[in-house]
């Protein structure tokens, strides 16, 4: 029997940051979803096909170390397998957010890379890159994903899909997407004025390093 405290603060955090995706424009209807790991391989999961602001702690299901649901009646986002090979791909993985937030999504559909047009790229590193397409819930998606971001990054566009990062936390991994969705905005607004500034490869190093240092500090 497993205890319903298992992984409790956990799926309350997956509750909230639910209901602040819609808040902040991450997301329309139920897609995107969000999940937390713990040391012994077990993730907390957001639920397939639930409205957000439905969402309480005990609606998140948690899977063991083998993908089984080991605790909650609801099941698990389609998209399971791509937060779980995110997890276990890095040892500093501890929360995922996969979001359709609307100018990302953009450039996940033009196939393009955010490009280092505004210093909170560093959130990401040197641009927001693109994992190629493949069809939503599938381990080749998840596979890709991982690739993509592989040790360089904390995100990445995910081809006519939407936009997915990690972070040692939910909350570190919800601030990343919310600053990818930023830089694609603006992008997309200075490509409006006119040609937007790429930042020089030395800069990005300098950023990327300091970025790495102060979340360090805390
Ligand atoms: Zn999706």
């Amino acid at each position: 029997m497993v205890s319903n405290e298992l992984l409790r603060s956990e799926r309350e955090s997956i509750s909230e940051h639910c209901k602040r995706m819609l808040d902040q424009g991450l997301t329309t209807g139920t897609g995107g979803n969000i999940s937390v790991s713990d040391d012994e391989g077990r993730m907390a999961i957001s639920p397939s096909g639930m409205a957000y602001p439905d969402i309480m702690p005990d609606d998140v299901p948690v899977l063991d170390a083998d993908g089984e649901v080991v605790l909650g009646d609801r099941t698990p986002s389609s998209e399971h397998r791509m937060h779980r090979m995110l997890h276990e791909g890095r040892a500093d993985v501890g929360g995922v957010v996969h979001t359709h937030s609307p100018y990302a999504s953009a450039f996940a559909s033009a196939g393009e890379a955010i490009p280092p047009t505004h210093y909170l790229v560093e959130f990401v590193g040197k641009q927001v890159p693109v994992a190629g397409y493949a069809t939503y819930g599938t381990e080749e998606l998840g596979e890709l994903a991982a690739e993509t971001i592989g040790e360089e990054y904390s995100a990445c566009l995910l081809q006519n899909h939407g936009s997915i990062a990690v972070g040692e936390t939910v909350e570190g991994a919800f601030e990343t997407v919310l600053m990818v969705e930023f830089c694609a905005r603006n992008h997309y607004l200075a490509a409006n004025l006119g040609d937007p500034i790429a930042l020089p490869d030395d800069e990005l190093e300098h950023l990327v390093e300091r970025f790495a240092d102060y979340g360090q500090s805390g």
